[in-house]
């Protein structure tokens, strides 16, 4: 059986080893990280086509099971008037609608499955180097010890070391200008937002929230900043994020204060994303996900992309009498939809940024209701939401 090395343990890498593994590949994944645990994160959207890619694994209701189901967003001014709800999946299909679930959650999902299906995982192994000879790859870690394959997939998210080896002149990642604080809080007495998720357009700054069923509130708040890196944001402590965020969201609607006011931690992420690698893949190197395609999280696709990428990818191994072949119609088959959604994303980005000007933002508040109208109905992204892997197309690639 060919064998394939897969740098990375975000979502990307484990389900692009469970989907090798039913193509027929030994696969095996390479974390940095050292043990399971130590992911931080806060919570994401698996949108309705990261679902049917879940699906296909036969994980999807597992984690539907764990999240808060969301098939729509309330888009809310800062007045506390709504200016529109917006379907978070194929439109007027609710039951299709996307989850919202913890980001660990979804990480322990696909790992239990790869400890069902027996695929090995090394924690703590740091890729630095690549080496490729005639016949395999080698992949070099941080604490001095290799492994060999035929194909190495790298999956290790927007900092890549595959990209800049696919392309030593492979672009950097861009920053949005905005963070992604955010965290878990508990409001007494707050009721429950089944099926939706609020975004609110403060005056001074963007502000997401749903409440679970349990009363559990999952928040986040997009203010504007320099470009901090990761190590500089972990130094600001909890309290400091918090006085920053309670004086910046002190004029939104309830319960937006409310909400800030019983966080007690924070975790802080800059956003960047990735508009254009122009090579995905080299030798017997390719990339997946974020490492080729980090995208904002504003549409809330990251995830979902790179659980496609992964079916596309080994499905074509499967089909395909070469990797290179497969490699070559992977990125020309993955790459028009990739970029999009990563315009599209960037696009929604730019509508959370304030200048802090009155005028600005009473503009936004005038324009959003009309790019709003009719908005639930709007089938706009249907074709985001409906994408479907062909999975159980079988013909074999022309080599
Ligand atoms: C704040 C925030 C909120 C987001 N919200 C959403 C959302 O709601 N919905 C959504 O779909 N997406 C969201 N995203 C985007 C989403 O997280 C990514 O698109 C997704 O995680 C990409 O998966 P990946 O496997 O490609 O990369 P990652 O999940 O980043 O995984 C990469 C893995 O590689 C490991 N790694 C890195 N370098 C090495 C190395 N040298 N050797 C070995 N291992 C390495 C890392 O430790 C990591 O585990 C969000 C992103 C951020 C920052």
């Amino acid at each position: 059986m060919p064998k394939a090395l897969i740098i990375g343990g975000g979502v990307a890498g484990p389900a692009t080893a469970l989907f090798l593994q039913k193509a027929g590949w030994n696969a095996e994944v390479f974390e940095a990280r050292p043990a399971p645990t130590a992911h931080g994160g806060l919570f994401l959207n698996v949108a309705t086509n990261g679902l049917t890619v879940l699906d296909l694994l036969g994980l999807r209701d597992r984690l539907v099971a764990l999240g808060h189901r969301c098939p729509y967003m309330e888009m809310w001014s800062g007045r506390d008037r709504l200016l529109g709800t917006v379907p978070n999946g194929p439109a007027g299909e609710p039951e299709r609608g996307s989850v919202v679930v913890r980001r660990d959650e979804l990480h322990a999902v696909l790992r239990d499955a790869m400890t069902e299906q027996g695929v090995p995982t090394t924690w703590g192994a740091r890729l630095e180097r690549i080496e490729e000879h005639a016949d395999g790859v080698t992949a070099h870690f941080a604490d001095g010890t290799s492994a060999s394959g035929d194909i190495l997939i790298g999956c290790d998210g927007v900092g890549s070391i595959t990209r800049r080896w696919i392309d030593p002149a492979a672009p950097e990642p861009l920053y949005s200008g905005l963070l992604s604080v955010g965290g878990f809080s508990r409001v007494p007495g707050l009721p429950p937002t089944p099926g939706v998720q609020r975004m609110i357009f403060g005056a001074r700054g963007f502000f997401g929230y749903l409440v679970r069923d349990d009363g559990e509130v999952y928040w986040f708040a997009n203010p504007t900043s320099p470009e901090l890196d990761r190590d500089r944001l972990r130094a600001i402590s909890d309290d400091d994020w918090l006085a920053e965020l309670r004086e910046l969201h002190a004029d939104d609607p309830f319960p937006v204060p409310q909400i800030l006011a019983a966080a007690t931690t924070v975790g802080a992420y800059p956003i960047y994303d990735l508009p254009h690698v122009p090579h995905w893949h080299r030798g017997r190197v390719v990339a997946v996900g974020d490492a080729v395609h980090a995208t904002s999280p504003n549409a809330g696709q990251g995830a979902s992309l790179a659980l496609e990428d992964a079916a596309t990818l080994a499905r074509l191994l499967r089909d395909s009498a070469t990797h290179e072949r497969a490699f070559s119609v992977y990125e020309r088959t993955r790459r028009p939809r990739a970029e999009e959604v990563v315009k599209y994303s960037r696009a929604i980005g730019r509508q959370k940024s304030t200048s802090g000007s009155r005028v600005a933002v009473a503009m936004r508040d005038l324009m959003l209701p009309l790019f709003l109208r009719n908005a639930t109905q709007n089938t706009r992204n249907n074709h985001l939401y409906n994408h479907r892997v062909a999975w159980d197309d079988t013909t074999a690639l022309p080599a």
